[in-house]
């Protein structure tokens, strides 16, 4: 673990040099344009969890095109939800979001609750999402801190990567640094910091905290020691997009015909069906889950 540093936080120069680059850096990103819409905070931020940014922004819109409002969300079917949410991957995302819009209805009015427990309550809401919405369409000031936040804390104000402090390290100087009377905008500045500079190898000459930086000065930046993704290609994560690519085209279907219309062994699709039958994403027949090709499978009804 790292020890704290010494000055506790950015010079004042350094916090409205990271607010005047995410103005200008911020203008193509639609959900910067509904920040005070909770409905479109919370769909944009269940979005962003795992998935670039310039993925989510023309698939965002689509989204909100389709289902306008947390009622219209609440109540289209599972498998149209699944299939606006095409290209983000991660299903489990879909299915939780629709949850909460359906909770958010029924026992809340349509209301999207602006306390950061009212939040956290919901579906697929964890503290990060719990505090970006609370902040960003509330003004609530607190801290959110997802994994590229606590990158940029790590390096800015540890010196270290995110694997060398605590997430109380990491919470503690999140909250010591938000900017109280900005904290929406304050806290999407460093996540898009942490997005789109201050990424795994750091493109330190391009940002705006560079001078303040103790990752910086100490000399470790250009040599991250954080892992990296593993690779898409061939993993479990493409084979279950595929499985519900396929159910976009024809939902129900069998296991057979899906290994057929993907081109993936029956043996991968089978775990796939049932990953995702496990996440609520589909269901699947017994004899689907046994790995029998004629076992059926469909996005679940209502
Ligand atoms: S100077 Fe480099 S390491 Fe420090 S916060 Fe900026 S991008 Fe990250």
């Amino acid at each position: 673990m790292l020890p704290p540093r010494p000055e506790p936080n950015p010079t004042r120069e350094a916090r409205e040099a990271l607010l005047v680059w995410d103005r200008a850096h911020r203008v193509g990103y639609p959900w910067r344009r509904t920040e005070w819409d909770p409905y479109a905070t919370l769909v944009s931020e269940v979005m962003l969890q795992q998935t670039q940014a310039s993925r989510v922004a023309p698939i965002f819109e689509a989204f909100l095109a389709r289902f306008p409002s947390i009622e219209a969300l609440a109540a289209a079917p599972r498998g149209d939800v699944l299939t606006a949410w095409a290209g983000l991957g991660y299903h489990r995302r879909a299915v939780a979001l629709h949850e909460a819009a359906r909770a958010i209805v029924r026992d809340l009015g349509g209301r999207v609750p602006g306390e950061v427990a009212a939040l956290r309550a919901l579906p697929g809401v964890g503290p990060y999402t719990a505090a970006a919405v609370a902040s960003i369409a509330f003004g609530v000031p607190v801290a959110s801190v997802d994994t590229n936040v606590r990158k940029v804390i790590a390096r800015l104000v540890f010196g270290g990567e995110r694997d060398e402090i605590t997430a109380r390290q990491a919470d503690d100087a999140a909250d010591a640094w938000l900017d109280r009377d900005r904290p929406g905008e304050w806290n999407q500045a460093v996540m898009n910091l942490g997005r789109d500079v201050c990424r795994t190898r750091p493109r330190c000459e391009a940002c705006p905290l560079a001078g303040a930086c103790r990752f910086r000065a100490s000399g470790r930046d250009g040599r991250p020691s954080v892992k990296r993704q593993p690779a898409f290609e061939g993993s479990a994560r493409q084979v279950r997009g595929a499985v519900v690519a396929a159910l976009r085209d024809r939902s129900p279907s069998t296991l057979g015909a899906i290994a057929a219309s993907s081109g993936w062994p029956a043996d991968r699709v089978t775990e796939a069906v049932i990953a995702l039958h496990r996440d609520g994403v589909v269901e699947a027949t017994p004899a689907a889950l046994g790995g029998h090709l004629r076992g059926r499978v469909a996005f679940p009804e209502g």
